[in-house]
């Protein structure tokens, strides 16, 4: 088994919104870090998005230039799953589709030694299922990283039916070697985090959609009304509107209609809107 201070390179898979930010806070804290993407679009999409934000902690003077490039110099990018073959920890953030994830833990149960714990930052899909796709259940744990990466603390653990304490363990001491701080849950659909906030969310969408009040306002009113960084439309279109859905149907399908989410999330992910990340969502971004 693999201690905490045998991890040396860690595998990421999927360079989107969370990938790219795991890679990011692993090789800031002296990991050697391989992402892997399916198209080098996508990988230098990554590796480009990391370098934005690296410029902007170098702008705010909270790394220095030679810190920046050291963290660079950590981070390669691939389009080939085997070149995570002497990963030391393997972290999947491809999308939240239970057929492609199984895929790739297949894929990475016959690549990667068989005693590398492989993590899957799903947000409601069940590790359990995840896990049975490989020869090494015990081996496989949630973790769910939040968005952004680089500046959210908490890590969510997640209990498969099969996994082993040292996977557990493991998981949160690499968590905490990222200076982030942890809690764990079963393996019930959306874990803490997400079986709370998708409704928050759908239930935002909703009110405005039902015109309870202007979506500046919806915000304003949840923001200073319960005290939380961003209101539910303005947090849905940084999550990613079409990851929410995702998120939505999962719960949904597994909980019954008190999941059902909202028309207005629906349509504009129909629409190709999904948030900051296509420039529109429900606000428009630059
Ligand atoms: P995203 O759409 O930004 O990125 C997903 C990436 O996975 C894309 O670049 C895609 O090309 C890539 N991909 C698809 N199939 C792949 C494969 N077989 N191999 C390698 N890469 C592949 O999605 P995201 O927001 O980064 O979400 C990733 C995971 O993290 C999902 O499970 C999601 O539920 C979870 N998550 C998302 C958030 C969030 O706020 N966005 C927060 C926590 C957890």
């Amino acid at each position: 088994m693999r201690g905490l201070d045998s991890l040396q390179r860690i595998g990421v898979v999927g360079a989107g919104t969370m990938g790219h930010g795991i890679a990011q806070v692993a090789a800031t804290h002296g990991y050697e870090v391989v992402v892997r993407d399916i198209e080098r679009g996508f990988v230098d999409r990554g590796l480009d998005a990391i370098e934005d934000s690296l410029d902007r902690f170098v702008g705010k003077d909270e790394i220095t230039d030679a810190e920046a490039a050291a963290v660079r110099e950590r981070i390669s990018g691939t389009t080939d799953l085997r070149d995570l073959s002497d990963a030391d920890f393997v972290v999947e953030a491809v999308i939240e589709d239970m057929s492609v994830k199984r895929e790739v833990f297949g894929d990475l149960d016959g690549i990667v030694d068989d005693d590398v714990v492989l993590a899957t930052n799903t947000s409601t899909l069940s590790i359990t299922s995840i896990a049975a796709a490989t020869n090494r259940p015990e081996q496989v744990v949630g973790l769910h990283f939040m968005n952004p990466v680089p500046l959210m603390e908490g890590v969510e653990v997640v209990r498969g039916e099969k996994t082993a304490a040292n996977a557990i363990d493991l998981a949160h001491g690499l968590a905490e070697s990222l200076e982030k701080t942890t809690w764990e849950s079963d393996d019930k659909p959306g874990f803490v985090v997400n079986r709370v906030l998708m409704p928050w969310l759908n239930e935002g969408i909703r009110a405005y959609d039902e015109g309870v009040a202007t979506k500046a306002d919806m915000d304003r009113g949840l923001k200073l009304g319960t005290n939380v960084p961003m209101g539910p439309l303005e947090l849905a279109d940084h999550i990613g509107l079409d990851v929410v859905l995702d998120a939505s149907e999962t719960l949904h399908e597994e909980y019954g209609d008190r999941y059902q989410p909202a028309y207005l999330l629906k349509r504009k992910v129909e629409a190709g809107d999904l948030g900051k990340k296509t420039g529109r969502g429900f606000y428009e971004y630059e």
